[in-house]
């Protein structure tokens, strides 16, 4: 299916309106990261129907919840976090329960959490926004299913944690060796940047994002 003027990227159907990919609330607003600089100029936009529209996904903003406070993110994530999420917090502290149930860790010996993912509400949003993205950069719709990978996450409660942990790791070094090859695409690649390859002979493209410079989401789709 190409890509009409206005087609909603997910199902073909006029669309309604336009919308960022990853959304807007991805890209922090110069006021919570202390005027350094605006990120939130030239972002990705697409068009969809109304029913398609990631502006009315509460998950989408679960997701933002749990990659901006990735420890493994660059500095400019670490105070859009904090300056946003306290500011979200004060507003609505039902959010508080977003980072619960979580057990206490510790990276390079600062004192931190760890949290319970809902694969659920992360996977709906990754699933549009790898969507989005596909449409962006191939001009045609991804209608087929999604396997996404990703390596920033812990498994910590499975009986082989350490395995698929180690798993996990090594795919990283090994999908980031054969990446360094490939261009980068985003204009504000701090927060959100994304890689594709895509094999003519298996017909399998394969889309990196990464969101803040650290948090890795790998997606492959195989159908069409
Ligand atoms: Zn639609």
């Amino acid at each position: 299916m190409r890509k009409e003027k206005g087609a909603c990227y997910i199902c073909g159907k006029t669309a309604t309106t336009t919308e960022h990919v990853p959304p807007k609330c991805f890209f922090p607003e110069k006021k919570d990261i202390g005027d350094v600089k605006d990120y939130r100029q030239q972002l990705i936009t697409i068009p969809s129907c109304n029913e398609h529209n990631l502006k009315k996904s509460k998950d989408d903003e679960y997701a933002w919840f749990i990659i901006v406070s990735h420890f493994q993110n660059v500095s400019v994530a670490q105070t859009h976090s904090n300056t946003k999420i306290a500011r979200a917090m004060l507003r609505n502290p039902i959010l508080e329960n977003l980072y619960k149930p979580h057990v206490p860790a510790s990276v390079d010996g600062m004192a931190t959490i760890a949290t319970i993912v809902d694969g659920k509400r992360f996977f709906n949003a990754m699933d549009h926004i790898s969507r989005g993205v596909y449409y962006h950069h191939f001009n045609t719709i991804y209608s087929g299913t999604l396997n996404i990978l990703v390596p920033s996450f812990v498994y910590m409660d499975d009986p082989d944690c350490q395995g698929k942990n180690e798993q996990m790791n090594q795919w990283e070094a090994t999908s980031s060796e054969v990446l360094q090859d490939y261009p980068i695409y985003g204009a504000n690649p701090e927060i959100f940047h994304y890689q594709v390859v895509q094999s003519s002979q298996t017909q399998i493209t394969a889309l990196r994002l990464v969101f803040y410079s650290g948090f890795i989401v790998d997606v492959c789709m195989n159908g069409s």
